[in-house]
């Protein structure tokens, strides 16, 4: 970083989880910082999946630097072996942070990021580039100077289209503008209730959002016999996303698998096989080999990706797949990783050509589904140690990511698991309503080709949870 831009403070892009870890880095390194959080409160994103229980614990949960800050104010620390929500996220974690007086007067809220530049440089101008300052243009049309830029926007903004073919169905557009579809994981027995009771509802996705939204939508038709419920896959088959069962090596997963399966067993869920999304009418969805399917609502649980819309104008170095970083891509690839074996990382694989420009958090694995917080909040403190200059504090990435541990939900399952060394806990053929709504991502995503693993405990030898 040139001395030039050294007085201009760096700009956080959003105030998830990953964006303040980065605040707290720079504020306990001394920095000068301004958070750009584009929601009217901090972790926007997050509060929109409040209901959902996460499936990593509290004690993976917060960043180093956050918990020293906050404890010098009083703040206890969760129990770490509970699993929060979404909510209490925010409320026990992120909220404080968030008000801690070295990082509130920094954050603005209600401002998204809509354009990143290098002042006077326009992306093909090279001389003098690297001494430029960043120049970012909010949503308000104001602008401001930095001196770098580390982006932890997430990708929750940005959802896959329905489209079988990764670009939008015919119709897509209007049903979105009409509030028809649904990104995620809605609060289906909460506050969007009414919107699924009695309807006929079409999930589409194969990972744990469509499968834990199908649940909760099960649990709804209980009470609301009228609520029909379609299962959408492109695959051929739902085998991949019933996992291993009993034999499952996450046995949350696993669990949820079974329970899936018997709901299609019985007939409470009419599973689509083949489908791809061609067409969304006002009658529900066609496919590409026009079969049409009856649906008023739709939620779409097909994942999200990352968008570099804002960034046009600076260098980027992506991995024409994923959209990480290219050096970072075979580490998450999943296809290969699950969320608990992916390699420590830190600011060499998160260096684009743009001097000075970082994406950490969700974003920074681009497509791949695997992305869990305490990477992140390994990457933010790499790369704020790097432009602290500190590059020996940045080199020495100490992720510790236990293969097992992360990537479970079901606390009953995990306090069984003293009697499994690799690959978690045995199996739990029906949690219990803690796990409920749980495991939503990280684990399985569209680009997982490999077989779910199906070795039981006992047989498995070097593989864990992959
Ligand atoms: C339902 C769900 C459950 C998950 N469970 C777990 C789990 O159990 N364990 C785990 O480790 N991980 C889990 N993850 C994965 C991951 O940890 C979360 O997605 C996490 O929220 C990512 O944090 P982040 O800070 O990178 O991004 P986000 O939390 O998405 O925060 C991004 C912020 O940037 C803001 N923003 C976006 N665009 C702009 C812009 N242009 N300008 C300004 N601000 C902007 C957003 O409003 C938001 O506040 C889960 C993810 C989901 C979706």
């Amino acid at each position: 970083m040139s001395t030039s831009t050294e007085p201009l403070p760096v700009a956080v892009i959003g105030s998830g989880p990953v964006g303040l870890a980065t605040a707290a880095q720079l504020a306990t390194r001394g920095m000068d910082f301004v958070v750009l959080e584009a929601g009217d409160e901090v972790a926007a994103s997050i509060r929109e999946w409040a209901h959902v229980r996460l499936f990593s614990p509290w004690r993976y949960d917060t960043d180093p630097a956050a918990r020293t800050l906050l404890e010098a104010t009083g703040w206890t620390a969760p129990d770490p072996e509970k699993l929060p929500t979404g909510g209490d996220l925010i409320d026990g974690y992120l909220a404080p942070l968030a008000a801690h007086p070295a990082i509130a007067p920094k954050v603005r809220l209600g401002v998204a990021v809509t354009a990143i530049a290098r002042q006077g440089f326009d992306k093909v101008r090279t001389a003098g580039r690297d001494s430029a300052p960043f120049l970012i243009r909010l949503s308000n049309g104001t602008e401001l100077l930095v001196s770098a830029v580390i982006d932890a926007s997430g990708t929750w903004r940005t959802a896959n289209p329905l489209g079988g073919n990764g670009i939008p169905a015919h119709g897509e557009t209007d049903a979105i503008a009409a509030g028809r579809v649904h990104n995620g994981m809605p609060d289906v027995l909460g506050g969007l209730r009414d919107q699924f009771a009695g309807q006929r509802v079409a999930v589409v996705g194969a990972g744990h959002s469509a499968t834990g939204t199908l649940l909760a939508l099960a649990e709804l038709a209980d009470t609301e016999p009228d609520t029909v419920l379609h299962w959408v896959l492109r695959a051929p088959n739902p085998s991949r996303a019933y996992g291993g069962g009993d034999a499952d090596a996450l046995p949350a997963r696993g669990a949820i698998g079974t329970r899936i399966k018997a709901l299609v067993d019985a007939g409470k869920v009419q599973v689509h096989n083949g489908f791809l999304v061609q067409e969304v009418t006002e009658q529900g969805l066609v496919s590409a080999d026009g079969r049409k399917l009856d649906a008023q609502v739709i939620v779409n649980s097909t994942g999200a990706r990352p968008d570099y819309a804002a960034a046009t104008e600076l260098r980027l170095d992506l991995d024409p797949i994923l959209g990480s970083t290219r050096a970072l891509a075979p580490l998450i690839d999943p296809n290969q990783h699950s969320c608990g074996t992916v390699p420590p990382h830190g600011v060499d694989e998160l260096t684009h050509p743009e001097t000075g420009f970082y994406v950490v958090g969700a974003k920074s694995y681009g497509r791949a589904p695997t992305f869990l917080l305490a990477t992140g909040y390994e990457q933010a403190r790499s790369v704020v140690a790097a432009l602290a200059g500190d590059w020996e504090a940045a080199r020495d990435v100490q992720l510790e990511l236990p293969e097992t541990g992360v990537c479970s939900s079901n606390l009953a399952a995990e306090a069984d698991a003293a009697d499994s060394d690799c690959c978690g806990p045995a199996p739990a053929a029906n949690p219990g309503p803690e796990a409920k709504r749980g495991l939503t991502t990280g684990i399985s995503g569209g680009l997982l080709s490999l077989p779910l693993v199906d070795v039981s405990a006992s047989q498995s030898g070097g593989s864990c949870c992959s």
